[in-house]
């Protein structure tokens, strides 16, 4: 039997696939990440401070809830968390007012999410439970929730996905990492490097093949890298475009069974915060939410930068999917020159820098994160099994409330990585 050490090739260099890295690595490993950008993160997309005054996320920005392997990561690179405070504002159409977060029909929904056993889509849920008229706000709510939250469809998102999110208080804390995502990711890919991983950047992986016991890893530009395991940690659109062993196609077919929803973020920089110069009472707004085109907006209270981020998420963005980013510019402008009663001029004015991205044209993610169908956690089960030489890690493969999130990267990183130590 050969003493060289296991050799292991991760496809992609997010989240999951730094996280894996290293703790492979530290246990001796011989490791190589081939990314197909050329940056480190995926969807943690840090934008220049240079430009908005600060590092600003383009993809993931908040550490929701508890979020254990973050935070422990957090305080291994002497970062910190900073939680956000402030008030929430809607927009009906005609008037700002505090977003009221009770509803009276409450806890007849709690006690019917308690009562359900079978899973089944978030819609139907409503239609059994709560056709009636007086639930219309209610079910608004919910749906707004589960569309430009989870970015997920109704129509297939599972309800006991949202129980478990919700029940948990899953988004009673929410905080952003001083120094953006970005400078987590720095931590990782440093760790990595001091570990010994190959980072190889522009590697875009088009096939494994298995022959003799030895795997062969292709990218498009030609390069082949030979190992003894893979880990493919690519956001769910793009497993389809690899060409898999048998056993590995086989077991990627339950992604079909995994929702992977789409959002648009839109960033503002302006000269000066004008929502909170014209209107006194938004001095500590957080959230804003409307019915606009693009319906949510955000500060980054408490921190003072006078940006304003849009964001629009679920099914319905490929309404926009032809808008190019300074169309999408100006689709927020107009969304938020409604919400204040200005023209779009006005706040254009302002504005000091700007960035728009469409997820779902991003090639390398194709959308943004992956939401849970009633069959997902099945689907999870299979592609989770490490019974091939093919293992698959990232995001979608996390069995937690939090899925889709930058903790579920990392939680699901490190237990494929336990999954090979284990071995
Ligand atoms: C706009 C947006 C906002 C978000 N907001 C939040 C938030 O506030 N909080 C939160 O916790 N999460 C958020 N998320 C989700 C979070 O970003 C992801 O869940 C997490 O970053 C996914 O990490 P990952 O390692 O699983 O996948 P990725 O980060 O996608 O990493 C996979 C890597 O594989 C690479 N790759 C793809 N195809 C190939 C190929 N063929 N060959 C080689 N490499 C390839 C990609 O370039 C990428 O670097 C957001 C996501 C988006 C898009």
């Amino acid at each position: 039997m050969s003493d060289k050490p296991e050799h292991i090739v991760i496809v992609g260099a997010g989240a999951a696939g730094l996280m894996a890295a290293r703790e492979l690595a530290r246990a001796g490993r011989r490791v190589t990440i081939l990314e197909a950008r050329e940056r480190c993160g995926g969807r943690i997309h840090p934008l220049p401070a240079s430009q908005f005054g600060y590092a600003a996320d383009g993809g993931a920005e908040f550490v929701h809830g508890e979020a254990p392997v973050t935070r422990g990561l957090v305080r291994e690179a002497n970062l910190s968390l900073q939680d956000i405070e402030g008030t929430q504002w809607s927009f009906d159409g005609t008037r700002l007012s505090r977003e009221d977060r009770d509803d009276p029909h409450e806890a007849e929904l709690h006690a019917a999410l308690n009562a359900l056993k079978d899973d089944i889509p978030v819609a139907e849920f409503l239609r059994r439970h709560f056709a009636g008229g007086e639930y219309a706000r209610m079910r608004r709510s919910i749906e707004r929730m589960v569309e430009g939250y989870d970015a997920a469809d109704p129509e297939r998102a599972s309800t006991l996905a949202l129980r478990e999110e919700w029940m948990d208080g899953g988004h009673a804390t929410q905080g952003r990492v001083v120094g953006g995502y970005g400078a987590l990711i720095e931590f990782l890919a440093a760790e990595c490097r001091r570990h010994g991983v190959a980072i190889r950047f522009g590697c875009v992986v088009s096939a494994i093949e298995e022959a003799g016991g030895a795997i062969a890893v292709r990218c498009a530009g030609g390069d082949v890298h030979g190992c003894d395991r893979v880990i493919l940690t690519v956001p769910l659109p793009l497993l389809r475009e690899i060409a898999l062993p048998r056993g590995a196609r086989e077991k990627a077919a339950a992604a079909d069974n995994i929702g992977f929803g789409n959002v648009i973020k839109i960033l503002l920089r302006f000269q000066r915060p004008w929502w909170r110069d014209r209107r006194g009472y938004l001095a500590d707004m957080t959230f804003l939410l409307s019915d606009e085109t693009i319906p949510v907006w955000w500060t980054q209270r408490p921190s003072e930068h006078p940006v304003l981020t849009g964001w629009f998420g679920g099914p319905r963005t490929a309404e926009l999917s032809t808008l190019d980013p300074q169309a999408l510019v100006d689709a927020g402008l107009d969304s938020l020159a409604t919400v204040f009663g200005l023209s779009r001029e006005d706040i254009a004015r302002d504005v000091v820098a700007s960035a728009a991205t469409n997820w779902a044209h991003d090639p390398f993610a194709r959308g943004a994160y992956s939401w849970a169908t009633p069959q997902t956690r099945e689907a999870q089960g299979i592609l989770a099994r490490a019974d091939g030489p093919v293992l698959f890690s990232g995001e979608a493969l996390y069995r937690g409330a939090d899925m889709g999130t930058v903790e579920a990267a990392l939680a699901s990183g490190l237990e494929t990585a336990g999954i090979i130590l284990r071995g």
